[in-house]
């Protein structure tokens, strides 16, 4: 059974009224008339659960046609993916919608001083929208951005000087940061909270962080550029447990497949049964409160590597208990001539030795997971690189745990 999961404990007349409007906005667009013809008044959650969900295509044929314009103020465009599927796009008024957050996430206060570390421009969403929210919190901010390798130390000095109290960016960057920083013996006994957003979170952060910032406790957002913001949690919660925000309503499916609807009347994406691939449950959070959402991460992170399922995102878990392995990306070169190549790409910690790549590889060899069979047969399929840097989406900083590049 498919299941609704929602802040509120029923729809008001508000939110009925808003999914007449969002399924009266598809059966506008010629692309889509006919599949949402049969849709016009949506009433309740069973004629919600009646209506087709929304695809990733959808949703962009979709803003094509309406080309949406906020009411009162400014229309912003931004943009994700790139690094693993093509560029979504998505559209928001100025606030960026986080009124509602700061009404419902305490993160940050008068008293702190922020560090933004999401970087800007290139259409990505994040170091804005956390600057609209920096806005309604009425700290102290600083518009950093990501930073290279050669940056840390200097910035990291300049965070302990300035008594920063929060920072803020994705986990990809987030471990970066803190594991250099635990290597080169830096403390920040004033950092007191990591806020983050766009992707999972790292269980690795959690070392790093409590051997740098004790004092510090993550703070999260979950949502898409599609989706925006639509959960968030505390210290208190799992780092993969979330709380709706009031306008949120997610659907969990039989397959546990996730689908969002924003009840938000000035939302400009029509979320109607929008679907992320993002997988998940209802749950009690470890923080006591009930009805919380826990995401299972997307159910594409299985992929055929020469006739075997690898499950990309536990190999690339499982590589970052290696010791001296600070975190491992998975390459994918397909050559047309002689299969597939797996290249493991190591970004070692201090401790790592000079036999990092061969203690990678025997652990690869000698764990059970699908191609270790392969590796052992072709030893050419497998290559280990201890690397100075990732590959990194050069927009967001985010590091992608698979990156596929086909040869000629
Ligand atoms: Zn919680």
């Amino acid at each position: 059974m498919s299941e609704f999961l929602m802040a509120r404990t029923e729809l008001t007349a508000a939110d009925r009224a808003r999914l007449g409007t969002l399924a009266a906005t598809l059966r506008s667009i010629p692309a889509l008339a006919e599949r949402y013809s049969a849709v016009d008044t949506v009433d309740s959650l069973d004629d919600l659960a009646r209506v087709p969900v929304m695809v990733k295509d959808d949703l962009q044929v979709a803003l094509a046609h309406l080309q949406p314009r906020a009411a009162d103020g400014a229309t912003w465009v931004f943009q994700s993916g790139g690094s693993t599927g093509s560029p979504q796009v998505g559209y928001a008024p100025t606030g960026l919608y986080m009124r509602e957050v700061y009404e419902n996430w305490g993160a940050l206060d008068p008293s702190d001083v922020f560090v933004n570390g999401w970087s800007a421009g290139k259409m990505w969403g994040a170091h804005f929208l956390v600057n609209s929210y920096v806005d309604l919190a009425r700290c102290t901010a600083m518009n950093l951005g990501a930073m290279s390798k050669e940056e840390y130390d200097p910035w990291l000095e300049f965070f302990a000087s300035r008594r920063v109290t929060a920072y803020g960016g994705t986990p990809s960057v987030l471990r970066l940061v803190f594991g250099h920083a635990r290597d080169a013996g830096v403390k920040l006994p004033d950092l007191r909270k990591v806020l983050w957003l766009g992707e999972a979170w790292d269980p690795q952060l959690d070392e790093d962080i409590a051997a740098v910032a004790p004092n510090a406790r993550r703070w999260g957002m979950f949502g898409s550029t599609e989706t925006w913001v639509v959960a968030t949690n505390t210290p208190d919660c799992a780092a993969d447990q979330w709380h709706l925000l009031p306008s949120s309503l997610i659907c969990v499916g039989d397959d546990e497949m996730l689908d969002f609807t924003s009840l938000n009347p000035r939302a400009l994406n029509p979320v109607l049964r929008y679907r992320t691939g993002d997988a998940g449950q209802v749950v009690t959070c470890t923080c006591g409160r009930p009805g919380a959402l826990r995401v299972l991460g997307r159910r594409d992170g299985l992929v055929k590597f020469r006739g075997h399922l690898l499950n990309v995102d536990d190999l690339v878990a499982d590589l970052g208990r290696v010791r001296g392995v600070a975190r491992a990306q998975l390459l994918v070169k397909e050559f047309a001539d002689r299969g597939s190549v797996l290249e493991v790409l190591v970004l070692p910690t201090g401790e790592a030795g000079d036999d990092l790549a061969e203690r990678v590889r025997a652990h690869i060899l000698g764990s059970a997971f699908g191609p270790s069979v392969v590796f052992q047969r072709n030893p050419d399929a497998l290559e280990v690189s201890p690397v100075a840097a990732l590959i990194a989406n050069e927009r967001t900083g985010k590091i992608s745990n698979l990156v596929v590049r086909r040869h000629p």
